[in-house]
């Protein structure tokens, strides 16, 4: 199983950071963990389609996250040339989202079935809505889904997909929290979004510091993989973004209360286990 960070930024626009997003090779199976900023572009550069997407897997409906999707499911809808159904799972919420961002479509849809002879039919998107704790199976890869905290935005959703012997648990926005040690137990590696709790709480503006209650920290995210035996913890979404020369000490932190390896993201990072 590949993990390819398709995007590590956050919603701080940033030339070399796309908005968060992580993709799953698994064999043939392609699947998608939000869709952030040119999330598409990305997937170009990490071997991937919007039409080779088995699944798409929504942690939460903030717009760093989704802004994209619309985008996915307009290339995904073109390049299989109107005949392939677009997969989405998410939260409750996702199916009005998605049905809004067809309404926004509307007008492209309209023109692209009046142009194209072979275009009989508007993009098929199916959605399940899912609770915490569900489980399924996206063709050889299992998924199961557990609530996580990220309040006031709720619900929030994170993913532990399993497959030939590896796992891997992609977790979006959260603050520790039970959800996140049951995805990441015993993970070969654990995607976590986080913050430098540190630097953030330096800045003279409030709102940024608003963010500081519902992320994990980088310490906060290196604890949780201590303490569920994690193999790898893969940081992304890192706010302030870190530069090249600033990611050793992002390291030290978190090997200060974890034993294993730690990634720091960058675009097109890929983690085979
Ligand atoms: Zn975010
Ligand atoms: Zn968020």
């Amino acid at each position: 199983m590949d993990i390819v960070l398709t995007g590590t930024g956050s919603p701080l626009p940033d030339a070399n950071r796309a908005g968060p997003s992580t993709l799953i090779k698994a064999g043939d199976t392609h699947i998608l963990i939000d869709a952030g900023r040119g999330v598409v572009m990305r997937m170009a550069g990490g071997g991937s389609l919007p039409a080779f997407l088995s699944a798409v897997l929504i942690t939460h409906l903030h717009s760093d996250h989704v802004c994209a999707l619309n985008d996915v499911i307009t290339t995904h809808w073109i390049m299989s040339q109107g005949n392939a159904t677009l997969r989405v799972y998410g939260p409750p919420g996702t199916a009005q989202f998605v049905e809004r961002q067809m309404g926004a479509l509307e007008a492209d849809i309209g023109y692209r079935i009046t142009h194209h002879d072979m275009l009989v039919n508007e993009p098929q998107v199916e959605v399940t809505e899912l609770e915490p704790a569900e489980a399924f199976d996206v063709n050889d890869v299992h998924v199961s889904a557990a609530a996580t905290q990220h309040a006031p935005v709720k619900p929030t959703l994170g993913y532990r997909l399993e497959h030939g012997g590896a796992t891997a648990a992609i977790v979006g926005d959260t603050i520790p929290c039970d959800g996140v040690d049951q995805l990441a137990a015993g993970a070969d590696a654990y995607v976590q979004t986080v913050i430098r709790r540190d630097l953030v709480e330096l800045s003279p503006n409030e709102m940024f510091r608003d963010i500081l209650d519902y992320h994990s920290g980088v310490v906060e995210a290196a604890q949780t993989a201590a303490r569920v035996g994690v193999k790898r913890l893969v940081l992304t979404h890192m706010v302030p973004a870190p530069t090249p020369e600033q990611y050793p000490e992002w390291v030290e932190l978190a090997a200060a209360h974890f034993d294993g390896e730690v990634v720091i993201g960058d675009d097109l990072t890929t983690v085979t286990l």
